[in-house]
């Protein structure tokens, strides 16, 4: 059975990069029929805290990555943070002491630092050369009677190599000649993290480790205490950075990288996804747009790709344009309304006239906050304005006059207005007449109208637009600052 993990350090926020392996893992065990565990890796118990922790969990139940084993939902391998699996890492680290994989190292912090410094000068790896790896049972039971404090250290082979086959990278090896004997349990009896991370993922039965690519050097330690206690192997897949436009390592710099500050920037869940979901991965066509469903029906991990994926916000900020679009007009209306009554732009959050603005304004949006000025911008033009202040005479440039005279009369007769009471239908049928009767139509009829009625060479469709602007006018809806 397919079981993969996510195992963030809940050490700060969850950042576009370890949302996408996320997603990875997430696509992957659904595409399967497998499981997808969440596992909390917070032995870093200095940097770990419960709010970061419950910040991730959040962020990741925003973008629809439900887990089926982990925090809040338990399951038959846990517990599932680290810090509450200590004994099982001591019962481990025992089993390779016994079987001669690891040894106690009795060396103090001074010795380590001056094997470091000769193997510096020496240009060589900096290896443990220290005499613990081959001492006796009498040296050994000599220095645990004086009390001397120790550490558990991995006996790495000192020939061969060693090698992966990675389901993105393809072979993988490493000499062993370089690496040197690793710590596994520190002298406070604290496991490290290789270590952990290895006895979880083998007694968590987890069967594809996918996660980012600078995890390699760590998974070459895992490997090898894989292969000492026994384990089965898992398939292993290192996905490739994610890198900024000028192909350096994505940092704050490059502005907002947290999937909680996009959430709070208006980004919907599901064009993060499908944004994250491209970053290295694309189904063979030129088709961009997917929701989670249709990833989980066409993921594939084999085409996952080894390069680096560069993190491009203004094409996010186009997907989610394409998402908000693709939302239903319920969905959208609320969004919108939400934000409009949220930000005082309305005194209220839904309504016909909602639901008709944000229809009208969401081809020329692609965040929620746009929106606002979207709004604004329509509405910063009360309609009958002009006409009502002309007093009869047309008051606007000359090009404009012979369309706005009738206009001023016909807002003068009540025409225009009787028209737009009607709706839709009624203002179809009142500009059609209008045209007629100055005997204009297409664009010099439709120009000079649009400029006269919403103050705009351009804009959204303008009947809907001075419907709305009627609308806005009569049904106390719009917030003073409006106009
Ligand atoms: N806890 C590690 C991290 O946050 C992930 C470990 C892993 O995926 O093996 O980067």
């Amino acid at each position: 059975q397919v079981r993969v993990r996510f195992a963030p350090s809940p050490t700060g926020n969850l950042h576009v990069g370890g949302a996408r392996t996320a997603l990875f893992n997430y696509l992957f065990a659904r595409s399967k029929g497998g499981k997808f565990v969440l596992r909390i890796e917070d032995t870093d118990l200095e940097r770990s805290t419960k709010e970061s922790e419950e910040a991730m969990l959040q962020d990741l139940s925003w973008l629809g990555l439900d887990w089926d084993e982990g925090p809040g939902v338990g399951g038959d391998y846990g517990p599932y943070w680290q810090s509450e699996r200590n004994a099982m890492y001591k019962q481990y680290a025992e089993k390779l002491l016994k079987s001669g994989d690891a040894y106690r190292c009795f060396c103090s912090n001074e010795e380590l630092e001056k094997m470091k410094e000769i193997a510096k000068l020496k240009q060589l790896p900096p290896v443990y050369t220290g005499k613990w790896a081959t001492a006796t049972g009498e040296e050994v039971e000599e220095a645990l009677a004086k009390g001397t404090p120790y550490t558990y250290r991995f006996r790495v082979p000192k020939e061969g190599a060693l090698k992966i086959d990675d389901l993105i990278r393809g072979e993988v090896s490493w000499g062993l000649n370089t690496l040197g004997d690793f710590v596994i349990m520190r002298s406070n009896g604290q496991p490290v993290y290789n270590f952990c991370v290895t006895v979880d993922d083998a007694t968590m039965a987890i069967s594809h480790v996918i996660r980012a690519e600078e995890h390699l050097p760590n998974t070459l330690r895992q490997a090898l205490i894989y292969k000492a206690l026994g384990f089965p192997m898992p398939y292993f897949a290192h996905v490739s950075l994610i890198l900024a436009p000028d192909r350096s390592k994505l940092s704050k710099r490059h502005g907002a990288t947290s999937v909680g500050q996009f959430r709070e920037m208006g980004y919907l869940p599901q064009a993060m996804v499908n944004y994250l979901a491209l970053l290295g991965w694309g189904d063979g066509t030129e088709n961009e747009f997917f929701t989670l469903e249709q990833l989980v029906e066409k993921f594939s991990i084999g085409r996952v790709n080894k390069s680096g994926a560069i993190f491009d916000s203004t094409k996010l900020r186009w997907m989610n344009g394409q998402h908000l679009r693709a939302l239903p007009s319920e969905e959208l209306t609320k969004l919108i309304g939400e934000r409009w009554k949220s930000t005082g732009i309305l005194t209220e959050s839904e309504g016909l006239f909602i639901k008709e603005a944000a229809e009208l304004l969401k081809d020329g949006i692609d965040l929620v906050t746009d929106s606002d000025k979207a709004l604004s911008n329509l509405l910063s033009y009360p309609l009958y304005a002009t006409l009502a202040s002309s007093e009869g005479k047309p008051v606007v440039e000359d090009k404009l006059s012979e369309v706005a005279a009738s206009l001023v009369a016909a807002y003068d007769s009540g025409d225009l207005h009787g028209a737009l009471e009607e709706g839709h239908a009624g203002w179809q049928k009142w500009v059609k007449n209008f045209g007629k009767s100055l005997k204009r139509k297409g664009k010099s009829l439709f120009m000079p109208l649009r400029v006269l009625l919403t103050g705009k060479l351009h804009g959204p469709d303008m009947g809907a637009s001075v419907l709305l602007l009627h609308k806005a006018g009569t049904c106390g809806l719009v917030a003073p600052q409006a106009g």
